[in-house]
């Protein structure tokens, strides 16, 4: 997982945190908050899925992609680049 994708999603579990702590139990629900963790949990699953390692040639590959594809991908694969591409704002 990029360093800058983990340091999202733990500024965003501080934030979480941080308005849950300062508004009642029920509003924290009808605002989402009580699920939030959970998706960023979910989000912070599929990361770590598809985390790089080095191969024999010291390239950066993905695992989980190349293992599903039988060939080598490089990492950031495109799921970890569509991710990182959401979060910087660059879809939609
Ligand atoms: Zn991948």
């Amino acid at each position: 997982m990029s360093d800058t994708v983990k340091s999202w999603i733990e500024e965003r579990r501080a934030i979480i945190h941080g308005a849950r702590e300062a508004i009642r139990p029920a509003e924290a629900i009808d605002l989402g908050l009580i699920d939030l963790p959970r998706a960023l949990d979910a989000l912070n699953a599929v990361l770590e899925l598809h985390h790089g390692e080095r191969d024999e040639y010291g390239c950066w590959t993905c695992r989980f992609c190349s293992h599903i594809q039988q060939t080598k991908i490089l990492h950031p694969c495109a799921t970890v680049r569509a991710i990182e591409g959401a979060i910087n704002g660059e879809r939609g």
